[in-house]
C-alpha cells in the first residue's frame, strides 16, 4: 500500500478532512454512509491506507482483511441488519464498475435484493 494521495477523494474521507460522520473505525478502516443510497442500509468500508483495488492487496494486508471482516458484522448489527441478511461487494476495474479507485467494499442491507448481475 502507498500513503494517502492528495487527489483522492477516500483518502481524504479517510483523514477526516470532510468531517465525515464514521459509522465506525479502526486503525484500519474507517465505515461511512454511501452518499447514494442503493439499499436502505449502504455503508462503505474503506482502508485509511491508499490502495486501488482488491487486486492490488497482497500477503502483507491480511490483517485488513479481517478487520475489514469484522467491520462488515460489526455495521450490520449497529444497523440491524444481521438477522435478515446483507450483501458485500468491492468493485475491481472497469468491468466491474469500479468508480472511485481507493479499495472500498459496499455493505448493502436493508431490503431484499435481487440477483448480483
Ligand atoms: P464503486 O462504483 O464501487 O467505485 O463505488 C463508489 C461509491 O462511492 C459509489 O457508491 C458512490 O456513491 C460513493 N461515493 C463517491 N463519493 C462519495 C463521498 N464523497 N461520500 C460517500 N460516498 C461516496
Ligand atoms: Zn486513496
Amino acid at each position: 500500500m502507498s500513503d494517502s494521495l492528495s487527489d483522492c477523494i477516500f483518502c481524504k474521507i479517510a483523514a477526516g478532512e470532510f468531517a465525515t460522520d464514521f459509522v465506525m473505525e479502526t486503525d484500519l478502516v474507517v465505515a461511512f454512509d454511501d452518499l447514494s443510497l442503493q439499499a436502505p442500509t449502504h455503508v462503505l468500508i474503506v482502508p485509511r491506507q491508499h490502495v486501488s483495488s482488491i487486486a492490488q492487496l497482497t500477503d502483507d494486508d491480511r490483517d485488513l482483511i479481517v478487520d475489514v471482516t469484522l467491520v462488515v458484522n460489526r455495521v450490520a448489527r449497529l444497523r440491524g441488519i444481521d438477522a435478515t441478511g446483507y450483501r458485500v461487494v468491492t468493485n475491481s476495474g472497469a468491468d466491474a464498475g469500479q468508480t472511485v479507485s481507493h479499495l472500498h467494499w459496499h455493505l448493502l442491507g436493508g431490503a431484499p435484493m435481487g440477483p448480483i448481475a
